[in-house]
């Protein structure tokens, strides 16, 4: 543990592990298997980085993304450290020195491709290389239950048939209880150490709004982020293009983001929003993975996402400092019905199908979801807790709610006298007696219920009918074109023995604004032009060395430095981010800009 703690002072440059990573650190160096559960920017990497440091050997990190491998490796190379990455854009003459690298055992960690491990005679070779340990980030790709499944991620199974041996450590920030379990058995990890961090981000404030006017809605939210970095999510790369260009008349640097893009245009986008030249990101949601964004102070869902793994890890980008930043999820019936479409019309399996739906189920009872979202999101990753969260806009400010049995049962009555035929927007029509041609042809206007709630507006009727789907009392047949039909929950409120309870409709410009909580974070009193100069200087260093920037010292450290104002070697040392190496590295360089700025 001592070896641990001095690696991560020393070299990484921080002063003590975040939660639980201390144990799992341990538990990987004693040599256990591992199931490691943390959100998005919670530290998965130093619970592998440092046991590759601490054990003897090569380890092995399996990752799917090329640009993170190289991101990382970039980031260890800053640290002295002997990283490096195997993929398919490894030109063949660097791909032998690497081979020879671990043939020598001068290579401590290696970033590979799960199709790059397994292919060929590759894990023949290197039972004969003395390898330390495996981490296999993003673990959940292994299970069909989670939402990102990769067939070639089974296939590591053969890991453990392979070196029974030695340590794996599975790390994910999205699984759900079932994925978790999966992850176990399709890796067969050796009664692992399961360790379950909170999914909790305090700091990133969650606010749902339904999907009206959602242009005019992203406008006003920009005017209190303004020069803020952020992401709008959409679901079609149509979607994309058309609130970038929208975004772009109203004057903010905004560029599309979506799997049409030639690869380097993709570089370019992700490139340019890395250094802040553009502030916001349109994209679907191949954006995202690969980058290492702190300073994301925003992420909107234009659309509603297909399930709260996507969702939660999409607004988990946002924040990544530990400063507040905020989220915004639009949800409409319509993107409820195309995503379920999807689901149905796929090629998948009927067994994934039903997953799916399920998964789907769950994501539109959080967007209506009348109590606390966060809450919601802790229980579906398997933690559980009553409490209120205190940063998502039901429990800052909770919907006031009234008696709606009459309309509850007004709403049941109509299903069933018009033979449980109608969908949602057809019920409402017969409610408010409008004469539309497909009432009349269905003979709706002769039942007893038409018009019965002519005088409750179109949305608040959804609003209603929204809430009694998600209490059961109806519940929406997708064999049958998502017609509504009674369920056994229906004929007690019929009958007038129950007492159903609704929340009011508000419509998105009439709700209050939602307060920042306020957050026991030091967002820090930064000398703003000390601060510009050393972003100056760390641009120039990431140029000539053809890394992201904050590869060579994030803005955390760099606010830091900007509040504490380090005179000296050992005040530097102090800064989160600024080990041994990067002192040494950089140290002098900081400390003359200091003075000369501070
Ligand atoms: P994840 O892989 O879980 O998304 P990372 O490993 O990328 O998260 O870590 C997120 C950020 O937190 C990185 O900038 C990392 O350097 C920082 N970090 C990790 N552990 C610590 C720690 N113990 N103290 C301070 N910062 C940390």
């Amino acid at each position: 543990m001592q070896e641990s703690l001095q690696i991560l002072n020393d070299i990484f440059g921080y002063s003590s592990f975040r939660d639980r990573q201390g144990d799992i650190i341990q538990s990987v160096v004693d040599g256990n298997d591992n199931l490691v559960i943390m959100p998005t920017g919670g530290g998965k990497s130093l619970c592998y980085q440092i046991p590759a440091l601490v054990r003897d050997g090569l380890a092995i990190v399996v990752s799917p993304l090329i640009a993170l491998m190289n991101d990382q490796v970039a980031a260890l190379k800053q640290l002295d450290i002997a990283a490096d990455a195997l993929h398919s854009n490894i030109d063949e003459e660097t791909k032998r020195r690497i081979h020879s690298d671990i043939a020598e055992g001068k290579l401590k960690m290696l970033y590979i491709s799960p199709e790059g491990l397994l292919a060929g005679r590759f894990l023949e070779y290197l039972k004969n290389n003395n390898v330390s340990l495996f981490a296999i980030d993003e673990a959940h790709c292994v299970s069909v239950w989670g939402n990102d499944f990769r067939p070639e991620y089974v296939k590591l199974s053969r890991l453990k048939d392979t070196f029974p041996d030695i340590p794996i450590v599975a790390l994910t920030a999205t699984a759900d209880h079932a994925t978790q379990s999966d992850i176990i058995t399709q890796l067969k990890l050796n009664e692992p150490k399961q360790f379950l961090s909170s999914f909790e981000r305090t700091n990133i404030k969650t606010v749902v709004n339904s999907g009206l006017k959602r242009i005019q809605q992203i406008s006003n939210f920009l005017l209190s982020h303004q020069g803020e970095a952020g992401i709008v999510y959409c679901l079609s790369r149509k979607s994309t293009e058309k609130v970038a260009n929208d975004l772009r008349a109203q004057g903010y640097k905004a560029r599309a983001y979506h799997a049409r893009l030639s690869a380097d245009e993709r570089e370019e986008v992700q490139h340019e929003f890395q250094a802040d030249e553009i502030q916001i990101v349109c994209a679907t949601i191949a954006f995202g993975m690969g980058i290492d964004k702190p300073n994301i102070r925003w992420v909107i869902h234009y659309n509603m996402p297909k399930n709260i793994e996507s969702y939660y890890q999409e607004i988990g980008r946002g924040g990544r400092d530990g400063k507040p930043a905020e989220s915004l999820l639009f949800h409409s019936w319509g993107d409820y019905v195309s995503l379920k479409r999807f689901i149905d019309e796929g090629e998948a399996t009927e067994q994934f199908k039903i997953v799916q739906s399920a998964k789907l189920e769950r994501m539109w009872e959080f967007a209506t979801a009348a109590s606390c979202r966060t809450n919601l999101v802790l229980s579906y990753f398997g933690e559980y807790r009553n409490t209120k969260c205190d940063h998502c806009d039901n429990c800052l400010n909770p919907p006031e709610l009234f008696d709606g049995t009459k309309y509850v049962q007004m709403a049941l009555s109509a299903v069933i006298r018009s033979q449980e035929s109608v969908s949602l927007n057809l019920l409402i029509d017969v409610l408010r007696g409008s004469n539309r041609t497909e009432v009349r042809d269905l003979g709706l206007d002769k039942i007893k219920t038409f018009g019965i709630g002519r005088d409750v507006p179109f949305l608040d009727w959804k609003h209603y009918v929204t809430q009694m789907i998600n209490q059961g009392l109806v519940s929406i047949d997708f064999t049958d074109r998502s017609k509504l039909k009674s369920t056994p929950l229906s004929n007690p409120i019929l009958k007038g023995e129950s007492t159903i309870m609704l929340s009011k409709f508000i419509p998105n410009d009439k709700k209050p604004k939602v307060k920042v909580p306020k957050l026991s974070i030091d967002v820090g009193n930064a000398d703003q032009d000390l601060l510009a100069a050393l972003k100056a200087w760390r641009l120039g260093l990431a140029k000539s060395q053809k890394v992201p920037a904050y590869v060579i010292m994030n803005n955390k450290a760099l606010d830091q430095i900007s509040s504490v104002l380090p005179s000296n070697s050992s005040e530097l040392l102090v800064v989160d981010g600024v080990g041994r190496v990067k002192l040494m590295k950089y140290g002098d360089a900081i400390l003359k800009i200091v003075k000369e700025y501070g």
